[in-house]
């Protein structure tokens, strides 16, 4: 009698493995949608308050140029001046002042 419990249990355990693979992948998959493009920040100075940012194009290879609200919306998906969805990865940041 006692050993029907224990293998009713065993189905249970397999298919709580699966939903955690399955969820993993669904994450990863919508980061890795993008290209990804090496940005240079400069940050506010002067009359400018916005954020600029230069990227160079994976799509096409050129430069674009675009602007950002502050420091924290540079790490999300952009479109670029040809059109295309791109992630920005902030590979240098340009502060005003120069830090020693
Ligand atoms: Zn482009």
């Amino acid at each position: 009698m006692t050993s029907d419990k224990t293998e009713a249990r065993t189905p249970g355990q397999g298919s709580g493995l699966t939903d955690e693979q399955a969820g993993g992948r669904v994450v990863e998959h919508s980061v890795t949608r993008y290209l990804t493009a090496h940005a240079s920040l400069y940050a506010p100075a002067g009359r400018r308050t916005m954020w600029w940012y230069a990227i160079r194009c994976p799509h096409c290879g050129a430069g674009h140029f675009g602007r950002l609200r502050d420091r924290e919306a540079a790490e999300t998906v952009r479109r670029t001046g040809c059109g295309r969805l791109v992630r920005l990865v902030v590979m240098r940041t340009y502060a005003p002042k120069v830090i020693r």
